[in-house]
């Protein structure tokens, strides 16, 4: 099944909510039963609002998954700062727990000034010892979810991420098809632009490559890959990548996933914008 729905609180909910707690209803409205919510700068969610929360989003049957904080990088070369990384992850899906949600985003590491290879043995490192710490934490049913990146300073291509999901079960991708566009400067146009990226999944995933999650927006790029997001409508000059034929493949190979928008500002219509196209396709 595909779910549609924004990345946080865009401009239009802002104008005239004052409290979270009334997301679930505003996305009911319009038709929506995905949620990201941000932990972009800190787990900053009290428990007794993310059980209120809890309620509310079950009541109204949507789907809530984490975007986790920014300052996770698991390919920190101290062991120490690898820790500490790996410590915001098991905090941030225990607040998830209290919250409902199951899925949390993650940013695996920058390169700093070690070569991809090195940062990207950190990487798989650390998501060994994440294996231990969800067992030893009792966390069988939740999922980590580390993302495509757009700049040529982080890690996560399609095959990285591939790789470091292919360690354990409870890893599956996130798909950003605008960073992913951006890092290769433009690369998705045709529907087997996008079914490349899902069969990169299945050849070190198996099976598993049909359920992920999906961020989707345009994004500018330059030499060193993604710029800035923009919204569908100030996408004149054509970064794209567009909805339409990933619509396609999403049927076609009958993935299951939430469509997180992240346009900026206007993420709540531009969800609404790709469920259409979904739905008349
Ligand atoms: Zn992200």
């Amino acid at each position: 099944m595909i779910k549609f729905g924004p990345s946080g609180f865009c401009d239009k909910f802002l104008e005239n909510h004052s409290h979270s707690e009334e997301i679930p209803d505003w996305l009911t409205e319009n038709k929506l039963n995905a949620f990201e919510y941000p932990f972009n700068n800190g787990i900053r969610l009290g428990d007794e609002k993310a059980r209120k929360l809890k309620t509310l989003f079950d009541n109204a049957n949507i789907e809530v998954s984490v975007h986790g904080p920014y300052y996770i990088n698991l390919a920190n070369e101290s062991d120490e700062m690898g820790d500490k990384s790996l410590q915001y992850i098991i905090d941030s899906l225990k607040k998830m727990q209290l919250l409902g949600a199951k899925k949390l985003v993650i940013h695996a590491g920058s390169l700093m000034k070690n070569s991809r290879e090195k940062a990207m043995e950190l990487i798989m490192k650390r998501l060994e010892k994440l294996k231990k710490l969800l067992d030893e934490n009792n966390i069988h049913d939740m999922f980590v979810c580390p993302e495509t990146m757009g700049k040529h300073g982080q890690v996560g291509t399609v095959e990285e991420v591939a790789k470091m999901c292919a360690l354990d079960e409870r890893f599956i991708p996130t798909l950003d098809f605008g960073h992913i566009n951006a890092y290769n400067g433009g690369s998705l146009k045709t529907e087997d632009d996008f079914k490349n990226v899902f069969l990169t999944l299945k050849k070190y995933m198996g099976e598993r490559f049909r359920n992920v999650h999906i961020h989707f927006s345009k994004i500018m790029y330059g030499e060193k890959g993604e710029i800035k997001h923009l919204d569908f409508e100030n996408d004149t000059e054509h970064y794209g990548p567009d909805f339409e034929p990933l619509a396609k493949v999403l049927k076609e190979l009958d993935i299951n996933a939430s469509i997180i928008c992240e346009s900026r500002g206007c993420q709540t219509k531009d969800a609404i914008a790709m469920k259409k196209i979904f739905e008349n396709d």
